[in-house]
């Protein structure tokens, strides 16, 4: 006989980690205890060797579903004869450093209890277990106990703590675990705040609502949906008016996986990843389907998600159709998560809503992501995917906050060689969604008992991030944007040693005060050096040109100097606002230089006549994309001289060419041949990161034409990831 004690570290608490550990043991006829302590799970084992060599190998191969070791240390200890194994009371959580978990889709096992009629849970909008359900969003304060929940006024019923108190039960110490006749009470209500009906009559009158073209808000997850009939153009086009968003593409949410692959094309590796327990946003080829067109304009994507909480699997089973499903909120604002914001933020957009009696703690909204060479690549990491964690081998000490960049915010903190990145919080443009960075921070620092010691931010002096870190009393370092995005993806795959860093994406401050975003660097850890660049041209007008991207393409025309022959392009703008412009560019008023690329593709999309503003981030890429053709090889002869990429004289060409997808095709080829031609310089490995990367079409041109191209696969690839790059400058300092 020997005697071990495990601690273990590592997303390990309310998992049903304890109850594996306890049936394992039970299982190889083990004597001792297992508990939770603020730090993870610690376990006192004695038995047979062998049979301890077992135990520790199924550990592994048997982990739950949403368990994960990150960290197991083992002593052996004197023989202390325990008579049988039981799992003890956590010991002191005072030190906060167990992780929170996300929230995930529920199980095949709580799927199939909700549909079967002999089971008590049949038709349960509120039905989880240890291996599925909310965690993150109704969770108020750590350790991960019911009172500490939003779950915390109802009061189980007998059968429900007889499941709760039983490890044996697939429901031991779930804290949300509920039941019909415990649990929340669900209400359909109209705008006056009038119930209609409750529970299940309220579902399928939610449902008739939606089937008659209204456009109604549910409460899910983490905040409220807005839901409408994705088949009819008359309802979509109502929504896009009411919401006023003419173009932006809204997701689908479908019923099962057999009605996906029926209305697009996808992968099997894609096909994993929309029923996996994240369920998230998966952007997919369409093919012929009932959809409206209106739905996703202009783009031959659609990014579908599967109903993943009880409630949408009802909602879709009564209704038998896909449905429109978006954060409900008001443009550029943080997602809704309460009746009242509801009702006075969206009373114009919406007719009906279903609401329920459990509070979202903590919003999250729905990850966004597509599969790029069988890897993800993460555009939005929120509900599933974060918070998420990283254990890091590191002598640092110090507790050091991130706070990211300015679009897509996200923070991150450093403890304990462990990092910890917090769900998508937005674009930092509005009071609301700066009072959302600041709850993240509060929420953050409640968590895990955290204040910093040091913070770090980005070089931009007017971001909203950067402007609060300034303000605190604790000191600070920046780092410079598209440095961080290249730190993250090191961090991410592990790479220490000198790389080619290629950070291509909208907008990002500069060490000499320009824009950047076009960035070849070699780089390391410590420092970076910028070893190509796309030339500057002037945004006229500064951030007006971002919309009014019209302005991009005549900066550059005007630069060469060869506005004479463009004429029917200049014709397109008013006398006036054309002189205007003209004087601007001439006396640089107004206009800061700018080289980051995701604007070329702004340029390229005016000339190529698809688009001349733009009312989402990303536009211009996107309908490029769908316009490109891969029977096309040619390209434009974009070179490098003196480190200076050389693009703006193929405009002419541009011109010439009309048509649009020649256009498109012909531009996404030359930017994959640059990369080529310059990672053939250095013989280092390639690093992409930056929004730029998000379209699909070049990513996977610079990876059939390159070796070694690494991207992002863990960790968002645009600015949502700015944070861990902020960390691991800081992380990799030798002091
Ligand atoms: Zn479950
Ligand atoms: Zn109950």
């Amino acid at each position: 006989m020997i005697h071990y004690k495990y601690s273990i570290e590592g997303i390990v608490q309310g998992v049903g980690f304890r109850p594996f550990v306890y049936t394992l043991a039970l299982k190889h006829s083990l004597k001792g205890f297992v508990l939770n302590d603020s730090s993870g799970v610690k376990i006192s084992l004695e038995g047979e060797p062998n049979n301890i060599d077992i135990f520790e190998k199924e550990l592994y191969s048997k982990l739950p579903p949403l368990a994960r070791i990150d960290r197991l240390e083992k002593v052996a200890c004197p023989l202390k004869n325990f008579n049988k194994f039981i799992i003890t009371k956590s010991k002191d959580t005072q030190s906060k450093h167990s992780l929170v978990s996300a929230d995930f889709a529920m199980c095949s096992e709580c799927l199939s209890e909700i549909r079967d009629e002999t089971n008590r849970r049949y038709n349960y909008f509120f039905t989880n277990c240890t291996n599925c359900g909310p965690r993150y969003s109704i969770v108020k304060t750590v350790p991960y106990d019911r009172p500490n929940t939003s779950m915390q006024p109802f009061t189980m019923c007998k059968e429900c703590q007889k499941e709760y108190d039983n490890p044996l039960d697939r429901r031991y110490h779930a804290q949300p675990i509920s039941c019909e006749k415990c649990g929340p009470t669900l209400s359909l209500k109209d705008m006056n705040g009038n119930v209609l009906s409750t529970n299940l009559e309220a579902l399928i009158g939610l449902a008739h609502f939606i089937k008659e073209g209204n456009i109604v808000a549910m409460k899910g997850m983490g905040g409220f949906h807005l839901i409408c009939d994705a088949t009819s153009d008359k309802t979509i086009k109502n929504l896009r008016q009411k919401k006023n968003r003419p173009s932006k593409p809204f997701a689908v949410m479908m019923k099962s996986i057999e009605d996906v692959v029926s209305k697009c094309k996808l992968s099997s590796c894609e096909k994993s990843r929309v029923i996996s327990k994240e369920r998230p946003i998966v952007l997919l080829k369409t093919k012929k389907n009932n959809i409206s067109p209106l739905v996703a304009p202009f783009i031959d994507r659609l990014g579908v998600f599967l109903a993943y909480t009880p409630l949408h699997v009802k909602l879709l089973d009564f209704l038998e159709k896909p449905i429109v499903a978006t954060s409900a909120n008001r443009s550029g604002e943080p997602i809704v998560t309460n009746e009242e914001d509801l009702k006075s933020k969206l009373s114009g957009v919406i007719d009906y809503y279903l609401d329920y009696n459990r509070e979202i703690i903590n919003s999250s909204d729905d990850s966004v992501l597509q599969i790029i060479n069988y890897r993800d690549l993460i555009m939005r990491a929120s509900r599933g995917i974060t918070p998420l964690s990283i254990r890091l081998k590191t002598n640092e000490t110090r507790k050091i906050l991130a706070v990211g960049a300015h679009q897509k915010n996200a923070i991150a903190i450093y403890m304990n060689n462990q990092i910890i990145l917090s769900p998508y919080i937005g674009d930092l443009d509005n009071i609301e969604t700066v009072e959302a960075f600041y709850k993240t921070l509060k929420t953050f620092k409640e968590f895990y008992d955290f204040e910093p010691d040091l913070i770090v931010c980005d070089k931009h002096p007017l971001y909203e991030s950067t402007k609060w870190t300034k303000k605190q009393d604790i000191p600070f370092v920046q780092v410079q944007h598209h440095y961080a995005h290249i730190l993250s993806c090191m961090l991410e795959h592990d790479i220490d040693e000198k790389v080619l860093g290629i950070a291509w994406d909208g907008t990002g401050y500069g060490d000499d005060g320009t824009i950047w975003g076009g960035e070849f660097f070699v780089c390391d850890r410590n420092e970076y050096e910028r070893v190509a660049y796309f030339e500057p041209f002037s945004l006229l007008g500064g951030d007006a040109s971002i919309k009014d991207i019209k302005r991009i393409a005549l900066s550059i025309i005007l630069d060469c100097e060869e506005d004479k022959i463009y004429n029917s392009f200049l014709s397109s703008f008013k006398k006036t606002e054309l002189n205007l412009l003209k004087q601007m560019h001439k006396k640089a008023l107004n206009s800061p230089n700018c080289s980051a690329v995701g604007r070329l593709f702004d340029m390229v999309a005016v000339i190529a006549g698809v688009c001349d503003k733009v009312s989402y981030d990303g536009e211009s890429g996107l309908i490029l994309e769908s316009l490109y053709d891969y029977k096309i090889k040619d390209s434009y002869d974009i070179y490098l001289e003196d480190g200076i990429i050389k693009y703006k004289h193929i405009i002419k060409e541009m011109i010439k060419d009309k048509d649009a997808s020649l256009i498109s095709s012909k531009f996404i080829n030359s930017l994959v041949n640059i990369i080529s031609i310059i990672s053939q310089n250095y013989s280092l490995k390639t690093l992409l990161s930056g929004g730029v990367f998000q379209n699909r079409t070049l990513l996977e041109g610079i990876i059939n034409k390159n070796d070694n191209i690494i991207f992002q696969n863990l960790l968002p690839i645009n600015d949502g990831s700015i944070a861990i790059g902020q960390l691991t400058r800081i992380l990799s300092q030798k002091n």
